[in-house]
């Protein structure tokens, strides 16, 4: 895409109501827009990037059996009537329409997956059953502070299983946690399993996948050699003690945010709604259900948080707007505009993604852009390159340079969604 074309700009000035860096840096390049505390619109940059994160959700969420379907965030106030949800959900947003009906607006999805669930899953045979779904959620959040890590409207993979006993969901909890670190991984983050209470939900077991960043809201204490990692509400542990799993490492206190979460919902949905299948000797059971979250714009705020430096953001390649930011200088001259076009055009039939900066401004103007938004490499193309045939390549993260002729450079940047992507991501065809 050419630079002239982006409608968004950056801005030199943080705004002066956002105190999250997240929020700061996203808003100053361009990524989204700030509607009001805790809700934003994502503009081209921004929602290229969620688009990529939902990417790699949605190919490991396939990957295990996970179905993709959109349920209504519009919600009839009954389903939450009947599970309780309508008194018991402090963050619910509820409307009134004209006709004075009320409705919901959905913060999680088990008063409609259940109903779905409970229309066509009836026998043993159509068990076990993991559905999922990409999109909107509201919470009357008290306080939105976090940027688009704690909105009041907000993206969310959320997935629900079903299944005949709780050992079957225990197999998948196993994979589904896997898949999870995955995830997280594949977008550049390391994430941390704590073990956790199950919340409002039930006093069961739940894994909470915790990035470490000074911008979360918990507070962890995790071993420095090996996985084990505890909620400081629910551990006994204490910072600078020895690690209770391994006996070796030594524990240490961290600030985290929250990217994801598996829950235990036992029996508690398919119960509220009378839903049950017949087991193999066509008996009446009622299934048990999980529930797997994660935080699409809270891990995009995460990313933010934890890869960037005082010039801006640090987009791993697997997320990132763009592979490659091409940058111009002295595209006023028509003559390095038409060889700067050829590079251009090099690089988008080879596959490559670029965002081509052919605006005529200062070379030093165009560096500090390029730095704040943050795409993985830098080309520089200029009189001298012309000359030299020689095209420099600076990596975002490291500062990295390196010097390639043309065809090295076609060959040397990676294609669409980093290395790790795969085009049929939206075919299903794993079982759960
Ligand atoms: P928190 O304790 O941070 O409020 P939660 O326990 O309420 O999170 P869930 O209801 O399990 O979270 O939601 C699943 C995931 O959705 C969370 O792990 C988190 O990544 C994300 N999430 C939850 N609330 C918000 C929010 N207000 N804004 C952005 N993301 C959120
Ligand atoms: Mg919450």
């Amino acid at each position: 895409m050419r630079q002239s074309q982006l409608f968004t700009k950056t801005r030199r000035e943080a705004p002066k109501d956002e105190v999250s860096k997240n929020a700061q840096l996203l808003i100053r390049a361009g990524y989204i827009h700030k509607e009001m505390a805790g809700v934003y619109s994502y503009l081209p940059l921004g929602l290229r990037v969620l688009k990529n994160i939902e990417r790699i959700i949605r190919e490991e969420m396939n990957a295990i059996g996970g179905q993709e379907i959109q349920m209504a965030t519009l919600h009839p106030s009954e389903v939450w009537k009947q599970t309780g949800g309508w008194d018991g959900v402090d963050v619910l947003f509820k409307i009134q329409s004209r006709t004075e009906k009320e409705y919901a607006l959905g913060q999680s999805e088990e008063e409609i997956v259940t109903p779905i669930a409970q229309e066509y899953a009836l026998s043993y045979k159509e068990l076990p059953l993991a559905i999922y779904q990409i999109g909107q959620k509201y919470r009357d959040e008290l306080r939105a502070k976090s940027g688009i890590m704690r909105g009041r409207e907000f993206g969310m993979k959320d997935m629900y299983s079903f299944h005949e006993s709780q050992e079957d969901f225990e197999r998948f909890y196993e994979v589904a946690k896997e898949a999870y670190l995955k995830v997280f991984s594949r977008a550049g983050l390391d994430a941390k399993v704590t073990e956790a209470s199950g919340g409002a939900f039930t006093t069961k077991l739940s894994y909470e996948f915790m990035v470490l960043t000074d911008a979360g809201e918990d507070d962890i204490v995790y071993c420095d050699m090996c996985t084990h990692c505890a909620n400081t509400e629910v551990a006994e542990a204490e910072s600078g003690g020895t690690c209770p799993k391994c006996g070796e490492g030594t524990l240490a206190k961290a600030r985290a945010a929250e990217v994801g979460n598996v829950f235990d919902l036992g029996r508690k949905y398919p119960e509220a709604f009378g839903y049950t299948y017949k087991d193999k000797d066509d008996k009446d059971q009622t299934p048990i259900m999980g529930c797997y979250g994660i935080g699409t714009t809270r891990l995009m705020g995460a990313i933010v948080e934890v890869l960037s430096d005082e010039k801006g953001i640090i987009w791993p390649e697997s997320v990132a707007p763009f592979a490659v930011h091409l940058v111009a200088l002295n595209a006023e001259s028509a003559e390095l505009r038409d060889y700067a076009d050829t590079i251009y055009s090099g690089l988008c039939e080879r596959g490559i993604e670029v965002l081509y900066d052919d605006r005529s401004l200062r070379a030093g103007e165009k560096f500090a852009d390029s730095d704040l938004i943050g795409i993985p490499y830098r080309v520089v193309v200029s009189e001298k390159t012309k000359e030299q045939n020689t095209f420099e390549v600076v990596k975002r993260r490291t500062g990295e340079v390196t010097y390639h002729s043309e065809e090295e450079l076609y060959a040397s940047l990676p294609p669409a969604g980093g290395p790790e992507s795969s085009l049929s991501g939206t075919e299903q065809t794993a079982t759960i």
